[in-house]
């Protein structure tokens, strides 16, 4: 079967060629998917697409009419395809729910201990042969209170990491987890969750409920200098409103591996570009925000996973079986 893989990267191929099943022709594009880029999967029964791929109704309606029959999303979350578009047009939909969620976990505890203690200025102080402390002062990550958004398999991870750092939690989540709730976990509603946190960390999906979850009202309820940490998504955030409580000192602490325009920017080298995006670039001004380019899910046990199962996914539509990762 032949599956173009749009937005691949050359570790993608690397992963694909290392850990998928060898029948299945790969063809390579490092274009992003979008209405000017769709043709180029002409003669493909399958794509595999990646998170900041447009799977809008328009491109979907032009891939069906190209003969695709199967997306296989190499990611879990799926807020960039229309699956009710996808649903009408007969076209099926299967993710990787599941890869090492303790690779994104440890990523976003990374975070926060790197903005705590100021790993990202102690790294550059040492390396100028400055050995000063001032300004380098952190907190015990023991005893402080993290609220987690999202309880799910990427939030329990972090949770789990956090409990043996000695931290109080407090989750909320659409569902409670019977084992979080077992080894001490709190769940409270979000007012709640925004006033007791000293660190708030978002691990729920986005969807039009949680858009703009942390905007200028939910911020005025957080405790002056607040640490942020969003490894989900850019839209769960008010950008805009994130760089005021930045300049007012209500966040203390800003770690992002996701950002609303993320499509814009993320994984390309733009070293040698002029980047117009005033906001993102007005982030990267504040000495006390740390942003990486989506990368909390990059390790090697996740890659091989993410390939390994996106292979599975195709596998399973091309013998017309079902995989159970299928959305629609
Ligand atoms: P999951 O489905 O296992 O968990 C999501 C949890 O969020 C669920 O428990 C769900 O009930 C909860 N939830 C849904 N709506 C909510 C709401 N309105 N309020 C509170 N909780 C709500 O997903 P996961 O594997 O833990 O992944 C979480 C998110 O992390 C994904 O949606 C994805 O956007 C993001 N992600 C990021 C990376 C990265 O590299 N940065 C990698 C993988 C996933």
């Amino acid at each position: 079967m032949k599956v173009t893989v749009y937005s691949a990267k050359k570790y993608d191929q690397q992963a694909f060629s290392r850990w998928a099943d060898p029948k299945l022709d790969f063809h390579y594009l490092e274009l992003k998917l979008s209405e000017e880029t769709v043709s180029l999967a002409a003669d493909s029964a399958a794509i595999c697409a990646f998170v900041n791929d447009d799977l809008s109704a328009p491109v979907l309606t032009a891939l069906q009419a190209q003969g695709v029959r199967m997306i296989a999303l190499r990611c879990a979350g799926f807020n960039n395809v229309d699956l009710d578009a996808a649903k009408a047009l007969g076209i099926q939909v299967a993710r990787v729910p599941a890869y090492s969620p303790e690779a994104v976990a440890e990523h976003t505890v990374g975070m926060m201990l790197a903005l705590n203690r100021k790993l990202h200025k102690a790294y550059n102080r040492v390396r100028d042969d400055n050995f000063a402390l001032d300004g380098l002062l952190g907190f015990n990550m023991h005893g402080k209170t993290v609220g987690l958004i999202g309880t799910g398999r990427i939030g329990k991870a972090t949770a789990r990491i956090l409990l043996g750092f000695g931290c109080t939690l407090l989750c909320h989540d659409l569902y409670e987890d019977a084992e979080l709730k077992q080894l001490g976990a709190r769940y409270v509603p979000l007012p709640e969750l925004y006033q007791q946190s000293h660190i708030i960390s978002l691990h729920c999906p986005l969807t039009p409920e949680t858009r703009y979850l942390i905007n200028v009202d939910s911020l005025a309820q957080m405790k002056e200098n607040v640490m942020l940490i969003n490894t989900s998504r850019g839209g769960l955030i008010d950008t805009k409103a994130v760089i005021n409580a930045l300049k007012s000192r209500k966040i203390g602490y800003l770690g992002l591996d996701v950002y609303e325009q993320e499509a814009d920017l993320f994984f390309e080298n733009l070293s040698e570009m002029v980047i117009d995006d005033d906001v993102f670039k007005r982030l990267l001004t504040f000495p006390n925000v740390l942003i990486t380019g989506h990368q909390a899910f990059f390790t090697e046990e996740a890659m091989q996973q993410i390939s390994q199962i996106t292979s599975d996914n195709l596998v399973a539509f091309d013998k017309g079986t079902a995989s159970g990762n299928e959305l629609c």
